[in-house]
């Protein structure tokens, strides 16, 4: 079966990866600038970002149903769960990285660094061993639109919580550091640098770090440059291929650097998160929408064990 119009492939892995008789569904379209999906699989819902609105949206996986989950939200942006499956939240606003716990109380686990406040986190990402990796850039206090227009006291950098409560900086030589996420075997660190949304000639893509003993980061090639918009934010499946928002929809690339092939979406793509049953539903926030579809693939993520296809069934029914 060929595929539609709006799967491009690039290179034959791709034809693997997805579904040509798959859909590509608009689930919801009345937001401003989404972002920071994160999904809960014991509840089957998805939260993301609306950050000129300031806040929180909840879509219901069983029914379709979007609803408001936070508001005010502090202009989130970028969002994951720990391992414990608690929501771990980049506030524009309060310029904190925050956790919710279990009883619905939000801490704040990072917010200066060396007694200077942080700028605006944007995008977060965790470790299985609990720590927390995080983005610096100022898209949150450059106007009021989304967040507050502030000064900047740190330059932009990429930041580790460790699970003992140290804050580190891990690297230091980026324009606009902004989405994150490990390799499935945590051996590598991926981060994007959008610098170009403030110099023409700036950044427009992804390195790839490798992670050592205490959280150290070395290398930091460039692994994918954009030739269509900004690599925002991104995720990696169980294979290790990463899937990247970008101008155009979403870009596909292998571990080798390769592009698979592409998405096409109708707005600008800002992130993109793994949900579902099976993990092989991929979301996406893009501008004002939020749409999704199903891969033939699953994505990879800390919580809990990896997923083995045994382990994978419909919720029992009485
Ligand atoms: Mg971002």
């Amino acid at each position: 079966m060929p595929h539609p119009d709006w799967l491009v492939a690039e290179d034959d892995r791709f034809s693997s990866l997805v579904l040509p008789n798959a859909q590509l569904d608009r689930l919801w379209q009345a937001g401003r600038w989404c972002e920071g999906p994160a999904y809960f699989a014991a509840g089957r819902y998805l939260l993301w970002s609306d950050i000129p609105n300031d806040r929180i949206l909840r879509y219901d996986e069983n029914d379709g149903h979007v609803s408001v989950f936070r508001q005010p939200s502090a202009f989130s942006n970028g969002q994951t769960l720990d391992r414990e499956g608690r929501l771990i939240t980049c506030e524009h606003g309060s310029r904190s990285v925050t956790r919710t716990e279990h009883n619905g109380r939000i801490t704040t686990l990072a917010d200066t660094f060396e007694g200077l406040r942080l700028n605006s986190p944007n995008d977060v990402t965790v470790k299985s061993d609990g720590s927390i990796w995080f983005t610096d850039p100022s898209y949150g206090i450059d106007n009021d639109y989304e967040g507050g227009k502030r000064r900047s006291e740190l330059d932009y950098h990429v930041y580790c919580l460790a699970p003992d409560g140290e804050l580190r900086r891990v690297a230091d030589d980026f324009e606009k550091p902004n989405g994150l996420a490990f390799s499935p075997d945590e051996s590598w660190l991926y981060v994007s640098d959008t610098g170009a949304t403030h110099r023409a000639s700036g950044p427009r893509h992804i390195r790839r770090f490798r992670v050592g003993q205490d959280h150290r980061l070395s290398g930091g090639d460039v692994f994918a440059e954009s030739d269509c918009g900004l690599f925002d934010g991104f995720r990696l499946d169980i294979a290790g291929n990463l899937w990247t928002s970008a101008g155009d929809g979403v870009h596909c690339y292998a571990p080798d650097g390769t592009r698979l092939g592409r998405i096409l979406i109708p707005e600008t793509v800002a992130n993109v998160c793994f949900g579902g049953i099976s993990r092989n539903r991929l979301y996406v926030c893009a501008t004002t929408s939020l749409y999704a579809l199903t891969l033939n693939t699953r994505g990879h993520h800390v919580i809990g064990e990896a997923i083995a296809p045994s382990d994978i069934r419909a919720p029992a029914r009485t």
